[in-house]
């Protein structure tokens, strides 16, 4: 139905308490209001949010949200209530008394939103109670993860194929903030949206000043200090590789400033600390294996550096995206040599095993179920234990494998080739492209916005990267004395 630009103006003032749209929500707001299925692509902090609840307000009814993480879903569901909003959400935190409330809330019509990870839906029973009561809206938020070609796969989204058909007719948004055009086409075919308006947009961050240094490794603890060292240069998120190097690197820098580490070896509660104390500004750094910052909104981080090159385009852009979000201006390093090459390609031929080494695995399942010992103990001459673990896993992944009720492995489809060999062709891309785009000397701005696809963008150099303005770039003037670069 026609809605005119003057009622959704009234929600955003009245509900959201906003007085104008920024670039491009107006025009998701309202091919969502008239139901169409919406694709919607924009970075972080751009204000994707608002682009599925303002239409769930304004279609009225209860809108159905798909998240894939509970501190994302309990911050949502916490803001729309502080806005008045009957917002409520059902996850594995929750005691079961107190989710059937909410599910009795929702049949009775009275949730505005409703917030589920994706995982509810094999619960049995809960998809046949959603289809009772239809959703007006359904959103799909952090929506690559049901790409296994995105940087974040979550089998769960899959699941998400299979039962969403049901709860239509209402319209789906799906929400990402990185997705490249191929992710971006299957999430599309994998959420079968009908003919979706497609929203691509705002990937230039004109606030940042991007730099990539090549420097050795052992050489990039004292750059980073340096870099880390006048006061308006902080707070900072430095990306570190591996967990010891967080943990190193942490240390050394908390002798000049604040710092801690952050990483999945950490205990959860310590971790929370530190996400705390960073937010609340009393520490001035954080090194971070990739685990830091999903979902967190610091708006003032002055800089962020990756001491090593990241394992995608992706992942990249989202981390430095975490700086400057409040649009004053800040600065990304990333700090790369031919060793990061190397590192890459020993853990992508560890992960990623040649076909034909799956091969050996399937060709022995010929009928036969087997335990997993005696399988490994079969092809002991022909696969080492860990190769044959990786090999047996992927095989599993892409269904030419799988594990029987008495626990054996038998033989699964034989299409798994196919898919295995498309994932280790992508994952390789992925770390093609990463390399060229630090090795390669054209605007990093530009090459980023081009990578994304971005629809509205003119492309241009963005005038203050390394290679745009390098008599500006920070990192070559504190590059220490470098004999070896290949180290
Ligand atoms: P995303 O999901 O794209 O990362 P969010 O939806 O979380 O971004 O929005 C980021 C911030 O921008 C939030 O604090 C939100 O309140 C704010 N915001 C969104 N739209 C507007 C607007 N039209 N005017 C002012 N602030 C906005
Ligand atoms: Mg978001
Ligand atoms: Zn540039």
């Amino acid at each position: 139905g026609f809605m005119s630009s003057a009622k959704l103006t009234d929600i955003l003032a009245r509900t959201f308490g906003f007085s104008s749209f920024r670039a491009n929500q107006e025009a998701v707001c309202r091919a969502t209001v008239d139901g169409h299925d919406v694709l919607l692509v924009m970075p972080t902090g751009a204000g994707k949010s608002l682009c599925y609840q303002l239409p769930a307000i304004a279609r009225g009814g209860t809108a159905l949200v798909i998240s894939p993480l509970i501190a994302l879903m309990d911050d949502q569901a916490t803001k729309l209530s502080q806005l008045g909003l009957n917002a409520a959400r059902i996850h594995s935190g929750l005691d079961r008394e107190r989710s059937r409330q909410v599910c009795r809330e929702y049949l009775s019509g009275a949730l505005d939103f409703l917030f589920i990870a994706p995982e509810r839906l094999r619960v049995p029973g809960f998809p046949e109670m959603l289809a009772k009561r239809k959703p007006a809206l359904i959103a799909i938020d952090e929506a690559h993860c049901i790409s296994q070609w995105g940087h974040d796969f979550r089998p769960d989204y899959r699941l998400l194929g299979s039962y969403l058909p049901a709860l239509r007719p209402a319209p789906i948004i799906a929400l990402t903030a990185t997705a490249t055009p191929v992710v971006q086409n299957d999430v599309v075919a994998q959420l079968q949206l009908q003919e979706p308006a497609r929203f691509i947009h705002g990937f230039r961050r004109s606030n940042l000043a991007v730099e990539v240094v090549e420097i050795s490794k052992p050489k990039r603890s004292q750059l980073a200090l340096s870099l880390l060292t006048p006061k308006e240069r902080r707070p900072a998120i430095v990306y570190a590789p591996t967990r010891k190097d967080a943990d190193t690197l942490a240390q050394e820098l908390s002798e000049s400033f604040s710092t801690a580490a952050y990483h999945a070896g950490l205990e959860p509660d310590h971790r929370e600390r530190v996400q705390r104390e960073f937010l609340a500004g009393r520490l001035e750094a954080v090194v971070a294996t990739i685990a830091f910052g999903m979902g967190i909104d610091k708006p003032d981080v002055r800089t962020v550096i990756h001491t090593a090159l990241p394992a995608s385009l992706e992942a990249y852009y989202q981390e430095i995206g975490r700086a400057g979000r409040d649009g004053k201006q800040s600065r990304t390093i990333l700090m790369h040599s031919y060793a990061d090459r190397r590192t890459h390609d020993f853990f992508y031929e560890r992960d990623y095993p040649p076909v034909d080494e799956l091969d050996l695995i399937f060709r022995k399942l010929d009928g036969r179920p087997r335990h997993r010992e005696e399988l490994a103990e079969l092809l002991k001459s022909k696969l080492d234990g860990e190769i044959f673990a990786t090999a047996l896993d992927k095989l599993m992944t892409h269904g030419g494998a799988r594990i029987d009720f008495d626990g054996n492995v038998v033989r699964g489809d034989t299409g798994w080739r196919q898919p295995y060999l498309s994932q280790s062709n992508q994952r390789k891309a992925q770390l093609d492209r990463v390399m060229r785009y630090a090795e390669s000397h054209q605007c990093r701005m530009a090459q980023l916005v081009r990578h994304f696809g971005d629809e509205d963008d003119g492309r241009h150099a963005c005038g203050q990267c390394d290679v745009c303005s390098p008599e500006r770039a920070i990192a070559q003037r504190f590059r220490p004395l470098d004999e070896n670069e290949n180290s």
